[in-house]
């Protein structure tokens, strides 16, 4: 594929709110093509059971609702392709990109659903019983409510972690907090609540050595205090993780503005559109404050519509 490919919208990345920009995209006759990167089907791909999107009363596993999403994008002759966009280039009125295979595509819009992904610890045993679907989190208000009447435990200082373990609290009978320093990062107000919260305990200092399980579920933490030394076992059946996110912006960071954490900046709030004219942006590479597949969902609507109106406008 030598040839240069005109598309007429072209949306990068394929969680929710790449499919929802796809099938509005695909319904208003745009003919959308799709990257699906990385991880076709996004961070719901590696989450349990999915309770809160409306819709589905007795809930859906995480990548069925991906592969649904996708065959709903399909049904409207979505083009959707396995692979990657590993370069663009915003900079004259034609919005280039090249795929890892080096194939160029020049696109009237481009819709950016690149997603965030979470950050691990990086042990063995969590990365295990991550893949395993055994207790181990990045998202408190997603699988929180497995957990209800249980004991967990969850790692993070930030303003992501205190509101996490806060809504922890109120589902199970006791939250251990593992902060690695000896303070928190997050501002005073959250610190306080997390403090002033009965059943949060808190211990600073402290990493974590290895995630304990059974071969299947997690069933406690093994944790080591830095400064005595000290080394214990805290029970728990869920080890949540909220160190934080990384917004997957990277190869945009020439051409669209960014924050001081990488995620994209709206151009005009209430709206998907980025600085550049005709690149719109959708779900968590902008949202580092709800992060919910329903959310991304709402601004891929967004995003197919403002670029729709915006091929209007050109007269396309
Ligand atoms: P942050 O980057 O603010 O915090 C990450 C935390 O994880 C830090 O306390 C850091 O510790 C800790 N951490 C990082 N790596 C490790 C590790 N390997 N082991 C143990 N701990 C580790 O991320 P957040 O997701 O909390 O927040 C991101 C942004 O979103 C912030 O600007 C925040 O204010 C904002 N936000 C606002 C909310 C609100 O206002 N309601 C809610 C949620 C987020 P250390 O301090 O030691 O570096």
């Amino acid at each position: 594929m030598s040839e240069i490919e005109k598309v007429n919208c072209l949306i990068i990345g394929s969680g929710p709110a790449g499919y929802t920009a796809a099938i509005y995209a695909a319904r208003a006759d745009m003919k959308p093509v799709m990257y699906q990167g990385m991880q076709p089907g996004g961070q719901l791909t590696t989450t349990n059971e999915v309770e809160n999107f409306p819709g589905y009363p007795d809930g859906i596993s995480g990548p069925e609702m991906m592969v649904q999403l996708e065959a709903q994008a399909k049904r409207f002759e979505t083009d959707v392709r396995f692979g990657f966009i590993t370069k663009v280039d915003f900079s004259g009125a034609v919005h280039k990109c090249w795929t890892e295979e080096g194939h160029e595509i020049h696109a009237n819009t481009i819709i950016i659903s690149t997603g965030a992904s979470a950050k691990y610890l990086g042990l063995e045993s969590e990365q295990k019983y991550l893949q395993l679907g055994g207790g181990v989190s990045a998202c408190a208000v997603c699988d929180g409510f497995f957990y209800r009447g249980q004991e967990t435990v969850i790692v993070g200082a930030g303003d992501s972690a205190c509101e996490e373990a806060h809504y922890l609290s109120k589902l199970c009978t006791k939250v251990t907090m593992l902060v690695r320093k000896e303070e928190f990062r997050a501002s005073k107000i959250m610190a306080e609540r997390v403090k002033n919260t009965k059943n949060i305990e808190i211990l600073f200092s402290t990493d974590t050595v290895e995630v304990l399980g059974d071969g299947n579920v997690v069933t406690g933490a093994h944790v080591k205090n830095s400064k005595t030394g000290e080394e214990k076992i805290i029970p728990c059946t869920g080890f949540f993780v909220a160190i934080g996110h990384q917004p997957n912006t990277e190869i945009f960071k020439d051409f669209i503005n960014l924050d001081e954490t990488g995620y994209i900046k709206y151009e005009q709030p209430g709206t998907s559109k980025t600085n550049v004219a005709g690149v719109f942006v959708a779900g968590d590479a902008a949202d580092k404050t709800y992060r919910q597949a329903i959310t991304a969902a709402g601004t891929g609507c967004m995003a197919a519509l403002d670029a729709e109106r915006y091929l209007a406008a050109l007269g396309h």
